[in-house]
């Protein structure tokens, strides 16, 4: 038998740094989404019992470090599965872009195997298989639109934005989230972004307000980095977005857009001098 599964991106609508915990995660407040913009996994029994990854992208890593690998392991560990898989990734999340294409990865092999290996592993505890391989693993698991706080794993599902476009933009570079938490520092931030306007917003149905109210704490350590981020922003800001935010610890940019007669122009404009720009739907 074989299964499929979609793994979306996931944007950041609003992104702030609360402190720096003991544990040296940071704590966190985030509105997070996703966008139209999938890998598909297919996975299938092997009746040896191993785990075998493969993919299309030659940049991923395709043993213990790859994060579905991960995913595999741990479900055949706590449910004591003998049995193998085989998963294929079909990549088409940029990587290492802050869009959270590992992390969801991730989450389609916890629940893909769920059902594989018909082990009735409820929500809640996929959630927190889902914690222990990384802080956006579980948001990935229940999709839709979620306020998420602590290191990223506690949620709490809102209603999804209103339809629009979005177009994302990776410039070539390699940002890791690792050096972007390690360079940031709380007290140097000027403006935090408001969970409450931006959950307002939301709520209200507001595509203007939601643009307002974006809002990313780590741009402020990955911008002065890496200037071609901001480079990007003005230039979507220019060709015509409605809002426009750096996702996660980048480097990605994306465009909020409402009306399709702006799509192509936005999308044509910045495929001048981006090779990686994809114009996509909120999944709602
Ligand atoms: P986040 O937004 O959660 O920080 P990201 O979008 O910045 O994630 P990923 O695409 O998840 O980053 O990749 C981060 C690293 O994880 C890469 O360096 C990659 O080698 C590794 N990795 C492990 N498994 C996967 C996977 N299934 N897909 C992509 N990258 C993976």
């Amino acid at each position: 038998m074989k299964i499929y599964e979609k793994a979306p991106a996931k944007i950041n609508l609003m992104l702030d740094v609360l402190r720096k915990r003991e544990d040296g995660f940071h704590e966190v407040e985030m509105v997070m989404t996703m966008v139209d913009l999938a890998d598909r996994l297919e996975m299938e029994e092997l009746p040896r019992d191993t785990i075998i990854i493969s993919s299309q992208a030659g940049y991923i890593p395709l043993d213990e470090k790859n994060l579905a690998f991960q995913a595999a392991k741990l479900i055949k560990e706590r449910y004591d599965v003998r049995k193998g898989v085989y998963i294929h990734l079909d990549k088409h999340i940029p990587v290492a872009a802050g869009l959270a294409g590992g992390s969801s990865d991730a989450a389609a092999a916890l629940r893909g195997l769920n059902r594989l290996w018909q082990l009735n592993i409820p929500q809640e505890e996929l959630l927190k298989l889902g914690a222990e391989l990384g802080s956006d693993v579980p948001f990935c698991v229940t999709g839709g639109t979620a306020i998420a706080r602590g290191r990223g794993e506690q949620l709490e599902q809102i209603i999804n934005p209103p339809q629009c476009w979005v177009i994302l933009a990776k410039p070539p570079i390699n940002v890791s989230t690792a050096d972007v938490y390690g360079n940031f520092k709380v007290d140097r931030i000027n403006k935090h972004p408001s969970l409450a306007n931006m959950v307002q917003a939301i709520e209200q149905q507001s595509f203007a307000d939601i643009c307002t109210h974006l809002g990313n704490v780590l741009e402020d350590v990955t911008l002065p980095m890496h200037p071609e981020v901001l480079q990007l922003k003005e230039a979507m800001i220019r060709l015509g977005a409605d809002g426009v935010l750096m996702s996660g610890s980048g480097p990605t940019v994306f465009g909020l857009v409402s009306k399709e007669s702006k799509v192509a122009r936005i999308y044509n404009g910045l495929r001048g001098f981006c090779k990686e720009v994809y114009a996509v739907r909120m999944l709602t």
